[in-house]
C-alpha cells in the first residue's frame, strides 16, 4: 500500500483504494488482512549480535589485567595458573553478560506492559484495541494527546494538528487539513497524513490506515537499535567510574608489588603473577553488574505493583524523593464518575444509581418524588447538552469488563449514563444533529463546546467549570422559559457550588446559544460567549480506598504532599480532608492558593506559601503547575509529580519523576515521564517510593560489604609482605585463593544481599540527600578499618596454624602440607569473615544483627548454604585442591575461623552499640 500516494487522492478515493469505508471493517476483513499485512509493529533492526554483548565483557580494565596475567602465565610456561585467569575471567563474563541480558530483558517486559492502545471505528462501533492489531483499512480516532499509531490518510478533523519532531524535525505541531494534494510533496508537506511515532498536539479527528508496521515512514527509516539503547543511570555511572579508579590504584598497587617481589627474591613469574592476581583481586569486579542487576529486579519489583519505570535512574530518585506533587482526579479519587445531583435553576435533584449503567432515577430534592417521563422529556434540553458537548461512549459489560465501563473521559462518560436514565437514545441524538466543529477542552479555559446541526438551526453546546461558564452566560433557561440571567441568580448558583463543592462533589455546568448562522472560521471566543445557564450536574469521584494510608506513609516518611487540581477549591480540600491529607501535623489547617492567587503572586511570595504545611493549589492551568515545579527545584527539594493530559507534559518533564498515569494519561503525558502508574494510584506511588529508598539501601550494603573484602584481602596481603620482609615468613594467600574468595565464596551473598527486605525505620525517616553517594569518607573509613580487621585475622590463623603444629613460619617452604593448609585456613577464615560481614552490615550501620531481620532474606541464607558446598569442595575436593593449592583442615581449624567470624562480629556490635548511644541524645532533640 505504500507504494500509493495517498495523499494525492481524495478521501473517498484512499477508502475505494483501501476496499473500506468510514463504519470501518468488519472483524472477518480484519482478521483477513492481519494474516497478509502482519502486526503492526515495529520490529529492530540492526540489532547487535549476541557475540559481541559477550565480547564486550572483556573489556574492563579488571578483564584487561587478568587476560595479560594470562598470557604471561603461558609464555613463562605457567599452564596451571594461565588456565585460572582465563577460566576466571571468562567465568566472570559470562556472569557479567547474563546479569546485563536479564536486566535488559527485565526492561523489555516492563515496555510491553505499557501497552499502547488505539481507538477504532470496526462495524461502525468505536472499539478500543492494542495498537499492534491495526491493519490498513481500519478508521483511527483520534484525540489529543493520542500516539498516532500507524500511518493514516485523515478522512475528519476537526482543529487536528501533530508534533511530527520525530519524523521531520518540524518543531512547532504541524496542522492537518483533508484535501487532495497535487504532485509530488516531501514528508513533512503531507499534511492530509498523519504518521506513527508522531502525536496528537491539538484538536481531534479520524483517519483511514495507509501502512502499518515496518512499512509506515517511521519503520522504513528506524534504526530501533539505536533509539532503544538503554542510558547509564547516575547510580550505574558511579560505580562503573569507581570500578575504574580502583582498577588504576590497583594497577600502581601490583606495580610496587611486583618491585616487591623482586627485591624479596621472588621467581620473575612469582612476582609478576602475585603482582596481578592482588591487582585483580582488589578490584570489586562485580559491582557494576550487580548494581543494574539490582536496579533492573527492583524496577522489575515495581511493575508487579504496577509501577512501570522507563528509566533505571528513576528507581534511585524515587529513593530521595521529598515532595509529591498530586492531581486529583483519578490519583487521589477513583475517576469513575456518577452523577448525583442537578440543579435546574432553583431545583435540586438526586440521582440514583451507581456507576456508568444507565439504571438510575431523578428524584425532586423537596418533594422526594422521582420525575415521570413526562416530567424528563420537558427537561430534555438539559440532559441532551451533556450528550452534545461529550465524546466519551458508556458499553455494556463484556469479557474483559465486569460492569458498565466507559471509552474516553470518565466525566462525560458520566454525563451519557445521566442522559440515558432519562430515556434518551445518546448514540441516536448524537447522529440525528450531526457535530460541525468542536472547541476541545482545555485545562486553560475549563470547558469545552460542540457546534451541532440541529434541524435548520446552528446550536452551539457548552459544558465546563461552573465559574467559567457562568461568566459567559447573559441569560438563564429557568426549565421552561429563557430570561435575562440576575445577580441574585448567579449569587444563588455559586451558594449552591460551594455547598456541593463541600460535600467533595465535582461540579459540572452545561449552557447553549444559538448561532446566526454556521460561520467555519468563527472565533472560539466569539462562539462562546452571551451563553444560556442551563444548570449544574454534580458528581462524585470517592477517594481510593488505599490513599488515606498512603498519605499517612508518605508523611511519616517525611515527605511532603502538594495537591495541584485544576478542580474547584472546595471540593479538592474536602477530598483532601476525606483522605486524612493533615491528619498527621499538629496544624489541621489546610492551606489552598487558587490559580487567580497564583497569577499576582510573585516567586517569593510563592516560596513563602511552598512552607506551608496541608497545601493544595486549586483551579489551577499547567502553566500554574509548571511554576510550582521549577519553583521546587530551584529551591533544591527533588519533586515527582504526577499528570495526565497533554498540557502536564512540561510539569512532568522538568520533575525530577515524572509520574504518568496508565489508564487516564495520554500517549504525551506517559512519553514525557520517568515512571507510569498502572493503575493511577497514589498509594502505589508511595510503594515505589518505598521501593526506590530499599533498593538504595540494599546497594549501600552490597557495595560497603563487597569492599571491605576487597581490603580485607589486600591487609592479608600487606601484612606478609611485612612478615616476610622482617622475618622471612612466607605469604598467608595466594593470589588465585583471592580471586576464589570474590568468585566463590561471595558472588552469591552479594547478589542476593540486594534483594533484601526494607529495614525497619526505612519509611519514618527523612529521604536520602540527592547528592549523598553510596561511597563518602565516612564509609571508606568504615571499610578500610573493618577490611584492616578481616585481614589482620586472616593473618593471625595463618601464623597461629604454624605455633599449633610445633613449627615456625620462618623460611617456610610453598610446597609443605602444613604451609599449603595454613594458606587454606586464611583463605576460609577471610571467607567467614566476610559472611559475618555481610549479615552485619544488612542490618544497617546502628542496628544490631540479631533481631528479627536475621532470617528475613532466605536468599541470602541459602546463597550462604550454596558458597558453602562450594568452599567445601575447594578444601577437600583433591581436583579443585590442586588447582587452587588447597589442602583439607580439621573441625578445629574450621572452628579457629569460625571464633574470628564471631569476634569480627563483635567488633562490629560494640562499634553499633556506640553509634546507638550517640544517637540516643540527638533523637530526644528532634523529638523535643
Ligand atoms: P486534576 O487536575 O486534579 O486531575 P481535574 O481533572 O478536575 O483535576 P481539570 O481536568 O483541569 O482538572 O478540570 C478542571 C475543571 O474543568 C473541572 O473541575 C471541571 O469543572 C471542568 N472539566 C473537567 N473535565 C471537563 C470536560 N471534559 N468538559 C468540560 N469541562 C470539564
Amino acid at each position: 500500500m505504500s507504494q500509493i500516494n495517498f495523499y494525492q487522492n481524495s478521501i473517498d478515493q484512499s477508502l475505494d483504494i483501501l476496499k473500506t469505508k468510514k463504519e470501518g471493517l468488519s472483524p472477518a476483513e480484519v482478521q483477513q488482512r492481519v494474516k497478509f499485512y502482519g502486526k503492526n509493529k515495529l520490529v529492530a533492526v540492526n540489532k547487535e549480535p549476541l557475540i559481541f554483548k559477550i565480547l564486550y565483557q572483556f573489556k574492563g580494565m579488571m578483564a584487561l589485567i587478568l587476560i595479560a596475567a594470562g598470557v604471561f602465565s603461558l609464555i613463562m610456561g605457567s599452564y596451571r595458573d594461565a588456565i585460572i585467569m582465563f577460566s576466571i575471567v571468562t567465568l566472570n563474563a559470562f556472569i557479567g553478560f547474563f546479569q546485563e541480558y536479564r536486566a535488559e530483558k527485565v526492561m523489555d517486559s516492563l515496555k510491553s506492559l505499557v501497552i499502547a492502545k488505539a481507538k477504532v471505528i470496526r462495524n461502525g462501533k468505536e472499539i478500543e484495541v492494542p495498537s499492534e492489531e491495526l491493519v490498513p483499512g481500519d478508521i483511527v480516532v483520534l484525540e489529543e494527546g493520542d500516539s498516532v499509531p500507524a500511518d493514516l490518510r485523515v478522512i475528519e478533523e476537526n482543529t487536528l494538528s501533530t508534533n511530527d519532531f520525530s519524523l521531520t524535525g518540524e518543531s512547532n505541531p504541524t496542522r492537518k487539513f483533508l484535501h487532495p494534494i497535487k504532485g509530488n510533496v516531501s514528508l513533512g508537506e503531507r499534511n492530509n497524513q498523519v504518521f506513527m511515532g508522531t502525536t496528537v498536539a491539538t484538536g481531534n479527528g479520524q483517519g483511514v490506515v495507509i501502512s502499518t508496521g515496518m512499512q509506515t515512514e517511521i519503520g522504513r527509516i528506524a534504526n530501533l537499535s539505536q533509539q532503544t539503547k538503554a542510558e547509564e543511570s547516575p547510580l550505574q555511572k558511579e560505580m562503573d567510574n569507581l570500578a575504574k579508579k580502583i582498577s588504576y590504584i590497583t594497577l600502581t598497587v601490583a606495580i610496587i608489588l611486583f618491585v616487591i617481589g623482586i627485591t624479596l627474591k621472588f621467581s620473575l613469574t612469582e612476582s609478576f603473577l602475585f603482582a596481578l592476581g592482588i591487582a585483580a583481586a582488589c578490584v570489586p569486579e562485580g559491582l557494576p553488574a550487580q548494581v543494574s542487576v539490582a536496579l533492573s529486579l527492583a524496577a522489575g519489583r515495581l511493575a508487579q505493583k504496577k509501577a512501570v519505570v522507563k528509566k533505571l535512574s528513576a528507581v534511585e530518585t524515587l529513593g530521595s524523593t521529598h515532595i509529591i506533587c498530586t492531581d486529583k482526579t483519578g490519583t487521589l479519587t477513583t475517576n469513575e464518575m456518577t452523577v448525583q445531583k442537578l440543579l435546574i435553576n432553583k431545583d435540586e435533584f438526586d440521582v440514583t444509581g451507581i456507576g456508568y449503567e444507565p439504571k438510575g432515577e431523578i428524584i425532586k430534592k423537596d418533594g422526594s418524588v422521582k420525575l415521570t417521563s413526562d416530567e424528563l422529556k420537558e427537561l430534555s434540553l438539559f440532559f441532551e447538552n451533556g450528550v452534545f458537548s461529550s465524546n466519551a461512549k458508556i458499553r455494556q459489560p463484556d469479557k474483559s469488563h465486569p460492569q458498565w465501563y466507559s471509552i474516553g473521559d470518565p466525566t462525560e462518560a458520566a454525563l451519557m449514563t445521566l442522559a440515558e436514565k432519562t430515556g434518551i437514545n445518546s448514540a441516536k441524538i448524537d447522529k440525528e444533529n450531526p457535530e460541525l466543529r468542536e472547541f476541545t477542552f482545555d485545562a486553560f479555559r475549563k470547558l469545552m463546546t460542540s457546534v451541532r446541526k440541529r434541524g435548520d438551526k446552528t446550536i452551539a453546546y457548552v459544558k465546563g467549570s461552573p465559574s467559567s461558564i457562568l461568566e459567559r452566560c447573559t441569560q438563564i433557561w429557568d426549565g421552561k422559559n429563557i430570561r435575562p440571567i440576575t445577580s441574585e441568580d448567579k449569587d444563588f448558583i455559586i451558594k449552591k457550588v460551594d455547598e456541593f463543592a463541600m460535600m467533595a462533589l465535582r461540579n459540572l455546568s452545561y449552557a447553549y446559544r444559538e448561532l446566526p448562522a454556521y460561520d467555519p472560521n468563527a472565533k472560539m471566543e466569539d462562539v462562546e460567549q452571551d451563553l444560556i445557564w442551563l444548570g449544574m450536574v454534580s458528581m462524585i469521584d470517592p477517594p481510593r480506598e488505599e490513599v488515606s494510608d498512603a498519605i499517612k506513609a508518605a508523611l511519616k516518611a517525611y515527605i511532603r504532599v502538594i495537591i495541584i487540581t485544576g478542580d474547584y477549591a472546595l471540593t479538592a480540600e474536602a477530598i483532601a480532608k476525606k483522605i486524612g491529607m493533615n491528619s498527621t501535623s499538629k496544624d489541621k489547617t489546610i492551606t489552598v492558593v487558587t490559580g487567580n492567587e497564583l497569577q499576582t503572586m510573585s516567586d517569593i511570595d510563592l516560596v513563602h506559601k511552598l512552607i506551608y504545611k496541608n497545601l493544595i493549589f486549586a483551579r489551577t492551568s499547567p502553566e500554574d503547575k509548571l511554576r510550582i515545579v521549577d519553583i521546587l527545584k530551584k529551591s533544591g527539594e527533588i519533586v515527582a509529580v504526577t499528570g495526565d493530559g497533554v498540557n502536564d507534559a512540561p510539569a512532568l518533564k522538568k520533575a525530577d519523576i515524572g509520574v504518568a498515569m496508565g489508564k487516564t494519561g495520554t500517549d504525551v503525558a506517559k512519553n514525557s515521564s520517568e515512571i507510569v502508574l498502572l493503575d493511577d494510584s497514589f498509594g502505589t506511588l508511595v510503594t515505589a517510593i518505598k521501593e526506590g529508598r530499599t533498593i538504595f539501601q540494599n546497594l549501600i550494603k552490597t557495595v560497603n560489604s563487597s569492599l571491605t573484602s576487597n581490603f580485607g584481602e589486600l591487609f592479608a596481603v600487606l601484612l606478609s609482605l611485612a612478615g616476610t620482609s622482617l622475618f622471612d615468613f612466607p605469604l598467608a594467600i595466594l593470589a588465585v585463593q583471592i580471586l576464589a574468595i570474590d568468585l566463590i565464596g561471595e558472588l552469591l551473598p552479594l547478589t542476593f544481599l540486594t534483594w533484601d527486605l526494607p529495614q525497619k525505620k526505612l519509611m519514618t525517616t527523612p529521604p536520602r540527600k540527592p547528592n549523598e553517594h553510596i561511597i563518602n569518607t565516612r564509609s571508606l573509613i568504615n571499610v578500610t578499618w573493618c577490611g584492616f580487621v578481616m585481614g589482620l585475622f586472616g593473618y593471625i590463623n595463618f601464623l597461629a596454624y604454624f605455633y599449633r603444629n610445633g613449627l615456625s613460619p620462618q623460611g617456610m617452604v610453598s610446597t609443605n602440607m602444613i604451609y599449603i593448609k595454613a594458606t587454606t585456613l586464611t583463605y576460609i577464615t577471610i571467607v567467614l569473615i566476610q559472611w559475618a560481614n555481610i549479615m552485619s552490615r544488612r542490618a544497617g550501620d546502628s542496628e544490631s544483627v540479631f533481631s528479627g531481620y536475621f532470617w528475613s532474606n532466605k536468599r541470602l541464607l541459602l546463597s550462604f548454604g550454596i558458597s558453602l558446598i562450594f568452599i567445601l569442595m575447594i578444601v577437600y575436593n583433591p581436583i579443585v585442591q590442586g588447582f587452587l593449592k588447597t589442602a583439607p583442615l580439621s573441625l578445629a581449624d574450621w572452628g579457629y575461623a569460625a571464633l574470628s567470624a564471631i569476634v569480627y562480629l563483635l567488633i562490629r556490635e560494640a562499634y553499633k552499640l556506640g553509634i546507638r548511644w550517640n544517637l540516643q541524645p540527638k533523637a530526644k532533640a528532634v523529638r523535643a
